[in-house]
């Protein structure tokens, strides 16, 4: 493995190269996405898929988001381009928006789980738009994690988990989003959104009207698509979701076993050695959280209380990864 520091915004030509020969080549690269860091191969090339998922420990029935380089080049991956799809391409891509829609035939298995359906987007995120150009692939580019574990939010997170079997992680620093995509699924009468991000519901129904909710997508609790496990996004410390009012009486009553207990609070006032507070807005928690609970991991945590977050459309996305998270 090597890893590699690369501009953020004016990311060194040689440097993307060299990247893009290793895709070619059917090799794995870890690059930055503006959401979280993804593991990529060419999303054509049904060998360099089946190593994602091993390196990943990714169970076989869990597919993969193909990153493109614009709207146009989703049309090489799939079969029909609809209105809807259109519209909301003009308002979110560049962007954190991922569509599902049907594939076409020359799409590995592997990359769709044996769907008829394709996950796709395009990155804003200038290494990820650079390697999309000068490799002139469709990449295929789950998060760079190891499966179930925290999604990574900076090389270091990537070469921490991946690091020994991953061919090149281009670390170009923190992601900025900080959570992994929405994703709206474009083939069921009502589009239907499978997993929140970033890009709220409101933000989407402004363009497209209404749309449907899957229930696990509301309430973090069971699955909208094969990959949206019950437990996923979790860091290895035990989480705690409680109410504001709870925090500092779960860390007293954690504390009392000898555990090494942290906390993330927003609006909770305690003062505390082990508390972290995090933005009280949804996209400033969203870009820390993966982060923090990296740190608080390395640091030997074994619980972590957070602090419920607030209910409104633009907190689900980091409310899902919470109550994910906090599932055992
Ligand atoms: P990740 O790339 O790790 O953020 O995960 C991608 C997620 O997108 C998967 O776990 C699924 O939940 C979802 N996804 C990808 N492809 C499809 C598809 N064809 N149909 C429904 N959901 C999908
Ligand atoms: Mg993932």
């Amino acid at each position: 493995m090597q890893l590699v520091e690369i501009d953020p915004v004016a990311p060194d030509p040689a440097v993307i190269d060299r990247a893009a020969a290793l895709l070619r080549a059917g090799r794995l690269v870890a690059f930055p996405t503006e959401t979280v860091y993804g593991l990529g191969a060419n999303a054509l090339d049904s060998a360099a898929v089946d190593r994602i998922y091993t390196a990943k420990g990714r169970p076989a029935y869990n597919p993969l988001i193909v990153h493109v380089a614009n709207a146009a080049r989703a049309l090489d991956v799939v079969r029909e381009w609809t209105a809807t799809a259109d519209a909301l391409a003009s308002a979110f891509w560049p962007g954190p928006l991922t569509l599902v829609l049907r594939k076409r035939d020359e799409i590995p298995d592997g990359v769709t789980a044996g769907l008829s359906s394709v996950a796709v987007r395009v990155p804003r995120h200038a290494v990820a738009q650079a390697l999309l150009e000068a490799s002139n692939l469709p990449i295929a580019a789950p998060s760079a994690n190891r499966s179930m574990m925290l999604s990574p939010t900076t090389g270091v997170h990537v070469a921490s988990s991946l690091g020994d079997v991953v061919d090149l992680i281009l670390d170009a620093g923190p992601t900025v989003v900080g959570i992994e995509s929405t994703v709206l699924d474009l083939t069921t009468a009502t589009p239907t959104l499978l997993r929140p991000g970033s890009i709220s519901v409101p933000e989407i129904e402004a363009v497209i009207g209404a749309i449907a909710i899957a229930t696990s997508a509301k309430s973090g609790v069971g699955r909208a698509s094969p990959g949206m496990m019950d437990r996923h996004y979790s860091p290895r410390a035990r989480l705690l979701l409680v109410d504001a009012a709870d925090v500092a009486a779960t860390l007293d009553h954690e504390r009392g076993g000898g555990r090494r207990v942290g906390a993330l609070v927003v609006a909770s006032l305690l003062q505390d050695a082990g508390v972290t507070r995090m933005p009280r807005d949804a996209a400033g928690y969203a870009a820390q959280i993966y982060n923090v609970l990296h740190a608080l991991d390395n640091a030997g945590y074994d619980v972590i209380v957070v602090e419920r977050v607030p209910d409104g459309a633009e907190w689900l996305g980091v409310r899902d990864r919470l109550e994910r998270a906090a599932r055992s």
